[in-house]
């Protein structure tokens, strides 16, 4: 069998067991792999690209309808790179994690101006494209071009933890290096795009992260981890760092059928979102504290609005970051000052704002907010 070519500086598995590991899978995948997926089985590189990066961080069934909406708005990568930032973005909201959006906007011109307007069939050149990693890389090299790279993700590294029976955190450098080249040594040249699908869809299905189906596994004969029943305990994942907390209000003074919006800008979350006037604290805040505020004051003659609604607290949990608040509505009867930055927006006009998903699930629970 061939195989890919094994990184030197790291430690080999055992060839017996790679070579019953690489034709278990295939024979697997052949006779067995029943998992459908929308975009399973295209060719088509700029296809490839979208479905992986709308994919990241992103639950297939969700990301299957967005998929489908950008093929249908921008059914190739030049009609991505010429549309506008803000229609993109739109066409994005609700998936969150927007740097994606991003780096899918930038690589998509980049495809155009460096590259003609086609992906290159080379991997170096399509890990070079703004916002595509080692896997995103060794998906479309493999998928669309048939090059011999390996993907290697969460769900590789569990398989790959558990089958050689490592003990130590994947999230090690060393060790994830090591389970890399492995990965790679166990690639099957033949066909390195049905490979990495079968690898992604036997830890999808087969050796999924709780309760693995290692009582029909075709590669239970050669995996240590079920000879020595500890399944459950890998991979070992090193604990992840608490998330920073953060304290997000907002208030929303509602005058005539307008309320004031403000575009995200630096390098914060939500950046190029659109959102109500912020009132960001470093301690949680209660209804009273948030009436009293002086930007609220301001805006307001001087004075607590005596009306107003506050909704229940919201909590968003993001990577790295949970933020809670609640929204403030308030009609002041005299047209306020804004706070600078922010801008008066018709409320009919909202369904095509971009704005993060809890403001947009906030607005969409309120539609009732122009009847003054
Ligand atoms: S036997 Fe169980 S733990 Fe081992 S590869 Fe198969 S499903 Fe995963």
């Amino acid at each position: 069998m061939k195989r890919g070519n094994p990184d030197k500086t790291q430690p080999s598995p055992p060839d017996a067991a790679a070579d019953f590991f690489t034709r278990s899978l295939m024979r697997w995948h052949k006779h067995d792999n029943h998992r459908t997926m929308p975009w399973k089985g295209e060719r088509d590189p700029y296809r490839i690209w979208l479905s992986e990066i709308i994919l990241q961080q992103t639950r297939v069934e969700q990301g299957w309808a967005y998929y489908e909406r950008f093929i249908r708005t921008y059914p190739d990568v030049r009609s991505l790179a010429a549309a506008p930032d803000a229609e993109v973005f739109k066409l994005w909201e609700g998936l969150g994690y927007y740097a994606r959006c991003r780096n899918l906007l930038k690589a998509a011109r980049q495809v155009v101006s460096d590259h003609g307007g086609v992906f290159p069939p080379d991997h170096g050149a399509i890990l070079a494209l703004q916002g595509v990693g080692p896997y995103t890389a060794a998906a479309v090299s493999s998928f669309a071009f048939g090059l011999p790279h390996a993907v290697v993700d969460g769900n590789v590294l569990r398989v790959l933890a558990r089958y050689f029976g490592v003990q130590e955190s994947v999230d090690e450098g060393p060790v994830r290096r090591r389970l890399e080249a492995w990965a790679q040594r166990l690639l099957y040249r033949e066909d390195p795009g049905a490979y990495n699908q079968a690898i992604m869809d036997f830890g999808a299905t087969v050796c999924k992260p709780a309760s693995p189906k290692c009582a029909e596994c075709p590669l239970a004969d050669g995996c240590q981890a079920f000879r020595l029943s500890c399944q459950d305990e890998l991979p070992v994942r090193t604990a992840k760092p608490a998330r920073r907390l953060r304290w997000m209000d907002y208030v929303i003074p509602v005058f005539g059928h307008e309320l004031p919006l403000r575009e995200r800008t630096g390098r914060d979350v939500w950046r190029h979102l659109f959102e109500p006037i912020l009132i960001e604290s470093p301690m949680p805040t209660d209804e009273t504290e948030l009436c009293a505020h002086p930007m609220l004051l301001a805006m307001n003659g001087g004075s607590a609005p005596g009306v107003y609604e506050c909704s229940d607290p919201y909590v968003q949990l993001l990577t790295h970051q949970q933020i809670s608040g609640r929204f403030l509505v308030f009609r002041p009867v005299t047209r306020p000052l804004l706070p600078d930055g922010y801008q008066w927006v018709d409320i009919a006009e909202l369904p095509s704002v971009a704005l993060p998903r809890h403001v947009r699930q906030f607005f969409d629970r309120h539609s009732s907010l122009s009847a003054g």
